[in-house]
């Protein structure tokens, strides 16, 4: 079947499923293929719960003609959705970037909801799959999309592109993460450049911190049509933290005229996040107060910068994931909350290749560096990089669990934080 013709069924069936247990009636379901399974053979029982059609690839399977055989159901998903953005002429904006993208999409899409009909990727679909479900599940009413897109190797962000077709784009940042797969942090670099190659090729919008060099380097000169803000100095819009404690307070500032903003945000780190969204609404026409409400009334609620008072401690949650980049900054806001004792609970990092040994070092230095009252590191990288130091260190987050019970932590503002499969949200019931 062509895209076109798929195209045809898609518009009379504008939901797409590829979850045998997110059946929703009268869906397109595609047959995806994941590590340990084959959609082909979930296509009966998405049809049984309810699928309109179910697209496959594998002959010999189908029983009736609510089956469409295509050649590759990833390919088939990608072009439908490349199709569909062809059909629209909105703005839509393109995020990558090592650490920060879900957060400033959120506060993107919180900013130009105030004015504009917006929608967003959800949570972090922000793949190969992600972005085309993301295009494909836009509401007819939409005035302006954000798309988030994600990449842990070179080709994938410019692969992205010619799926979204961002008109706007802004790269957050280019850290340390997935050094194995992009070959390095030139190789961060370079596939996250992707995106101001396509916005410079196409006549689109970039949005650059003019404080990051590299992003500065990596725009590069020539021409393009660029919007420049920052945290310290020059042209555009410029940010300040006035309070920490843990949320953040900005001042910022466009012209002559300054403007408070109180935010439900910790993390320094998040200052840039904020400053790139009230760029983007002052961009798009938003008024001041506009921007701040959407600012305002961001509160993160996905174990990302998020804050919980329990009766014991105040924790700083961040631990959805962990990379040496984002470690290093969640330290350095550790290190600039005004609170009377702090500690801290840092949990392995995974994915780092050769660099390992020497990352987890450095986040140990890091920590040893700032005055905090208590340090406790979970893992067997953090182990081998300094179990003789004076710190509390588990092999496990089981061992932390049984650690914490026998020495609770108490008064303190504590910040939690490992890569995703360190699972340290299990140690929140014992804070
Ligand atoms: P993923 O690659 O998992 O999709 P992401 O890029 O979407 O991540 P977020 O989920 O927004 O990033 O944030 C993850 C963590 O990155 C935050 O909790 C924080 O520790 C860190 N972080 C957020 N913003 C920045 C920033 N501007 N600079 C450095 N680190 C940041
Ligand atoms: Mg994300």
């Amino acid at each position: 079947m062509t895209t076109e013709a798929l195209y045809k069924l898609y518009a009379e069936h504008p939901v797409i499923c590829t979850d045998t247990r997110k059946i929703t009636a009268g869906c397109l379901f595609f047959a995806l293929k994941g590590e340990n399974f084959d959609g082909n053979f979930f296509a009966q029982k998405a049809l049984d719960d309810g699928a309109a059609f179910a697209i496959i690839d594998q002959a010999g399977l189908q029983k009736d003609e609510r089956y469409i055989v295509v050649p590759d159901v990833l390919e088939a998903l990608q072009d439908l959705a490349r199709f569909h953005r062809r059909q629209f002429d909105f703005p839509v904006i393109g995020i990558t970037g090592t650490n920060g993208k879900t957060t400033t999409k959120e506060l993107f899409k919180s900013v130009l909801s105030q004015k504009f009909k917006t929608y967003a990727t959800t949570g972090n679909l922000n793949n190969h799959i992600g972005v085309p479900l993301t295009l494909l599940s836009l509401p007819k009413d939409t005035e302006l999309a954000i798309i988030e897109m994600g990449a842990n190797h070179k080709k994938e962000i410019e692969f992205l592109c010619t799926i979204a077709r961002p008109t706007h784009g802004l790269i957050t940042n280019v850290g340390k993460a997935h050094l194995e797969g992009f070959g390095g942090f030139e190789g961060v670099k370079t596939a996250k450049g992707e995106l101001y190659s396509f916005l410079k090729e196409n006549d689109g919008v970039t949005f650059i911190n003019q404080d990051n060099p590299h992003l500065v380097e990596m725009y590069g000169s020539g021409n393009g049509r660029v919007v420049r803000y920052g945290t310290l100095s020059g042209d555009g819009v410029k940010g300040e933290i006035v309070e920490n404690d843990p949320f953040l307070t900005i001042d910022w500032f466009s012209g002559e005229r300054t403007h408070r903003v109180k935010t439900n945000l910790t993390g320094t780190y998040n200052l840039e996040n904020i400053v790139a969204a009230i760029t983007v609404g002052l961009f798009f026409e938003l008024s001041e107060d506009q921007i701040n409400a959407g600012i305002n009334s961001y509160i993160p609620g996905n174990n990302r910068s998020q804050i919980i008072k329990t009766e014991s401690n105040t924790l700083i949650c961040d631990y959805y994931n962990a990379n040496p980049s984002s470690m290093a900054v969640a330290i350095d806001n550790l290190a600039a909350i005004s609170a009377n004792k702090k500690t801290l609970i840092l949990g392995d990092m995974f994915e780092l290749g050769e660099d390992a040994a020497a990352e987890h070092k450095a986040v140990l230095d890091k920590a040893l560096s700032i005055d905090v009252d208590e340090r406790i590191f979970v893992g067997k990288e953090f182990f081998h990089a300094g179990s003789q130091i004076n710190a509390r260190f588990y092999m496990t987050t089981e061992d932390a669990f049984n650690g914490l019970k026998d020495n609770p932590i108490t008064n303190s503002v504590v910040l939690i934080k490992g890569s995703r499969s360190m699972k340290m949200e299990t140690l929140v019931e014992l804070l």
